[in-house]
């Protein structure tokens, strides 16, 4: 490509896209990559209750796909490719895609989390066939079956909320006495009737032939294994940020995430971050739009400031 942009917005999530919009309205000459769908990982979530303005509540899609025309209303080039590579040279941002290599004098790097396994006996065999970090894209299978979520956290909470609408049973398997999700998730769930959380427990393996026929687990204050069950084993230990196309041009904390300063800024000039990629002490999605609109700002002043 031979076009000099302004600025490249790497990842079409809630981060990018507002990062975008405030771009285009700063009257920056942007492109935006996205590997695969506008929205982000959004997309795959049933409900959001918490994003401001929506009292009713809304679908992960229906709020992607919002965000996604509103940025597009500002016209932002669109790309859809996998950037293998970036590079910082002459003061120049380089991103080498499977199609094209994209330029620019700034970059906003915004490409989130991706979820993190739990290496236990059974999850690579059966993924996809029973084993699914996406409760939004593979519940149907489970519908009126017993299926069991790992972990305490929002995630493991929202989607086991929306897991029970389908499902027969639903058992949460938790490491401690205690679930990390906050407070007015709990609050849904114990109205679930069909929800049973398993309390200071962890997988050992997941048991089948051709599918999936049970977990195995160990309650850890007692050491007793139990078997229990099931069709589905759905995933949400966590996540792991993207970080590794750039990690040479950044600095991150002792869990990956990578340090800016509140103006989203890096230590590498014209670099800035937005959104669950960022070192940062609370991850919503109301967080990352701010953030995307802060990194915009900052890339502005940061293009002023090289034109002089
Ligand atoms: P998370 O908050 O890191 O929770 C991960 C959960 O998995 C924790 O309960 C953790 O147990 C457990 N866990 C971790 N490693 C494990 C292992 N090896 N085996 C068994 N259990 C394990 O991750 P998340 O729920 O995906 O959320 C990520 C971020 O997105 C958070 O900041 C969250 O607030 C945000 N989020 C928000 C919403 C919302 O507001 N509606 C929805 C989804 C996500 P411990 O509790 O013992 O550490």
């Amino acid at each position: 490509m031979e076009k000099i942009f302004d600025l490249i917005v790497l990842g079409g999530g809630p981060a990018g896209l507002t990062a975008c919009l405030y771009a285009r309205r700063f009257g920056l000459e942007v492109l935006l990559i996205e590997k695969l769908t506008l929205g982000g990982t959004i997309n795959l979530t049933d409900r959001v209750d918490n994003y401001p303005g929506f009292p009713e509540g809304i679908s992960g899609k229906e709020l992607g796909s919002l965000l996604a025309d509103h940025c597009q209303s500002y016209e932002a080039e669109t790309v859809y490719d996998e950037v293998k590579r970036v590079a910082f040279e002459n003061n120049s941002y380089f991103l080498e895609g499977e199609f094209n290599i994209y330029q620019a004098k700034s970059l906003i790097y915004c490409t989130g989390t991706k979820p993190k396994t739990t290496g236990i006996a059974g999850e690579d065999k059966f993924y996809g066939r029973g084993v699914s970090f996406c409760a939004a894209c593979d519940a149907y299978m489970f519908k009126d079956k017993e299926v069991a979520v790992i972990g305490g956290g929002d995630s493991a909470v929202v989607e086991a909320i929306y897991l029970a609408s389908l499902s027969n049973k639903v058992y949460i398997i938790h490491r401690r006495n205690q679930l990390r999700a906050v407070k007015s998730l709990q609050d849904k769930l114990v109205k679930m009737e069909n929800i049973s959380i398993v309390w200071n427990s962890i997988p050992l393996k997941i048991i089948g032939e051709k599918e999936v026929a049970g977990l195995e687990i160990k309650n850890v204050k007692t050491e007793e294994i139990a078997f229990i069950p099931i069709k589905g084993v759905f995933i949400y230990v966590g996540e792991t940020p993207q970080t590794e196309l750039i990690k040479n041009l950044v600095n991150l904390d002792e869990n990956g995430y990578i340090l800016t300063d509140e103006f989203m800024q890096t230590s590498t000039p014209g670099l800035f971050i937005a959104g669950d990629v960022r070192k940062k002490p609370f991850r919503q999605i109301v967080t990352a739009v701010s953030d995307g609109a802060i990194a915009a700002f900052s890339a502005y002043h940061y293009l002023e400031e090289i034109k002089k």
